[in-house]
């Protein structure tokens, strides 16, 4: 994504002047073949239409959405199903991801029929190998969503999007319905696959310690900006940014002890009511005067980390 922009209209229109949300405000990142970026931040940050850009799903205001170095074809059209194919979306609430009138036979069958993948007669076949890569066998084919498990459903929405055979997973909140011991087996089971398949995924979600798991660069988002990124080793064991820090602080902690605990005070803002200057400041306890008044641009600190704060980048 380059610098991908997104405003919703909102409200009334004001003598003429219409109000607009900025949701995703100038947004770079890239994924890489067969690596995870992570995309992390409180709800309304802006992520899940990140994701929804990258996929072509959502029309960017501006800015630019490369896949495999090309422009995204505009969507709904014939080069755009095509590459759509290859960048499959995986989300949360399984249960209301499929269809509970079908089988999970028939629901991995889908999109082949869809994408008129392979010949009808070897889909039985891909079926199978498809259950056995997510980790299911030919025994859950007759059941119907409802008699699964939430982990099994979500392996189901798994082997559905793999059906096409992506190169970029876009993993919106992919494990954040299921308890904790099922999403390490969903997270192991996806990093699995990406080294398997040389899949690229964009794993978006509010929950760090998941992210941190599973990424080689870690971007941070609030409010519809990206206020650090970099590789994820560097900004969980550094965090730059006041916010990436309270974020960090919030870990359990690693061994060897760590800083303290930072408070993040309050909600994040509404995006409708964006704070002016760094939009991080009703809730940073290092704000200066030059935080109210002017937003910090995101600047690189050393290579492949860039961090927008005054303080840090000043
Ligand atoms: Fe805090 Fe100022 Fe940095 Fe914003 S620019 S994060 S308010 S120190
Ligand atoms: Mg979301």
């Amino acid at each position: 994504l380059n610098a991908v922009s997104r405003r919703y209209p909102i409200g009334a229109q004001v003598f003429g002047q219409k109000n607009f949300l900025t949701a995703v405000d100038a947004v770079s990142l890239e994924v890489r073949k067969g690596q995870t970026t992570g995309v992390v931040g409180e709800s309304g940050c802006g992520k899940s239409t990140t994701g929804r850009i990258a996929l072509g799903l959502e029309q960017a205001d501006g800015g630019q959405v490369l896949f495999e170095g090309i422009p995204l074809p505009q969507a709904d059209t014939k080069d755009w199903r095509a590459k759509r194919q290859r960048m499959q979306l995986v989300f949360q609430d399984t249960l209301a991801a499929l269809d509970r009138r079908m089988t999970v036979g028939d629901l991995i069958a889908e999109p082949l029929i869809i994408h008129r993948i392979g010949k009808a007669r070897d889909h039985a076949q891909r079926v199978l190998e498809l259950l056995e890569a997510v980790g299911l066998s030919r025994h859950h084919q007759a059941l119907y969503p409802h008699q699964l498990s939430g982990g099994q459903r979500q392996r189901v929405v798994l082997a559905r999007a793999l059906a096409p055979n992506p190169s970029l997973l876009v993993c919106d909140e992919p494990v954040s319905a299921l308890d904790v011991s099922v999403q390490a087996q969903i997270v192991n089971l996806l990093m699995d696959l990406q080294r398997e398949h040389g899949l690229g995924i964009l794993f978006i979600s509010h929950d760090l310690r998941i992210v941190r798991h599973v990424s080689d660069r870690i971007v941070v988002m609030y409010l519809g900006r990206v206020v650090e990124e970099g590789r994820a080793d560097a900004v969980i064991d550094r965090p730059a940014h006041p916010y990436t820090r309270a974020l960090v602080s919030a870990l359990p902690r690693l061994p060897g002890g760590f800083e303290h605990y930072v408070p993040l005070p309050g909600e994040p803002p509404s995006p409708a009511d964006r704070p002016q200057g760094c939009p991080f400041h009703p809730r940073c306890a290092l704000a200066k005067d030059i935080c109210r008044n002017s937003e910090p641009p995101l600047l690189p600190t050393e290579p492949e980390r860039q961090v927008a704060c005054h303080l840090v980048t000043d």
